[in-house]
């Protein structure tokens, strides 16, 4: 399976956009997240040679601005879009998206919404001292079990052993995304990148909120393991 990264922090050349939130697109067909900004991630679909219309899903990881700030543009450049949040995103988020005809699915609980690919359903979360509802997507290939997360709020060790014990048997192939860590301690840092070890995690790509340290302390362990999320480039899972 192929994903391609169209909004992140870093990009393979000058002219595509960069920013904060994250935006992958899967298998050509599913997004997830759409970055800050759907001007710029527009534009980087037309410079990649993505088409809206050939988009049939976007799966927002949660209701922060970061995360979804791409969805109403696309949305107006592909209609009737079908866009999975969970239900203790806020009622502004969800009363927009169907304002621009999104066909909106409010799931909480693990789901499969394609051959490989997965919803782990709400997980509660917190930022800022203030309750946040966050989904991971999960794709499951030959290679193992992929984790895809948008900012990790509940915590990226629980959201992965949540992910673990729902595919108990299978490997960890990789995880992806915002791990938010950039607030931690080296010490906090160094028990999460035990923790993938300990759970069999392969191949790591920390972006977005996980950190510079982060990024390190996992490039240290994983070394040729360890890969950046790059805006332009595919990732095979
Ligand atoms: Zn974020
Ligand atoms: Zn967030």
């Amino acid at each position: 399976m192929f994903i391609k990264t169209l909004f992140d922090k870093r990009a393979c050349e000058d002219k595509l956009r960069t920013g904060w939130g994250l935006s992958f697109l899967v298998d050509n067909r599913f997004i997830f997240d759409t970055g800050e900004k759907g001007e710029w991630l527009m534009e980087n679909m037309d410079r990649l040679g993505v088409r809206p219309g050939d988009i049939e899903a976007a799966v927002i990881s949660h209701d922060h601005w970061d995360h979804w700030g791409g969805l109403w543009d696309l949305l107006g450049a592909r209609k009737g879009l079908k866009v999975y949040c969970c239900s203790r995103f806020g009622e502004e988020f969800k009363a927009k998206a169907k304002g621009l005809g999104a066909e909106l699915t409010e799931n909480d609980d693990f789901v499969q919404i394609h051959k490989k690919i997965y919803l782990t359903g709400q997980i509660d979360g917190s930022f800022k001292n203030a309750y946040i509802a966050e989904q991971s997507m999960v794709i499951k290939t030959s290679n193992g079990v992929s984790l895809f997360t948008g900012c990790a709020h509940p915590g990226i060790v629980r959201i992965l052993e949540t992910v673990k014990n729902r595919f108990s048997g299978e490997d960890i192939y990789a995880v992806i995304g915002g791990f938010h860590l950039m607030h931690e301690s080296a010490g906090a840092i160094k028990a999460v990148v035990e923790k993938f070890r300990e759970l069999g995690v392969k191949n790591v790509f920390p972006t977005h909120c996980s950190g510079d340290e982060a990024e390190e302390a996992f490039k240290n362990v994983y070394g040729r393991r360890f890969g950046k999320v790059i805006v332009g480039q595919t990732l095979e899972i």
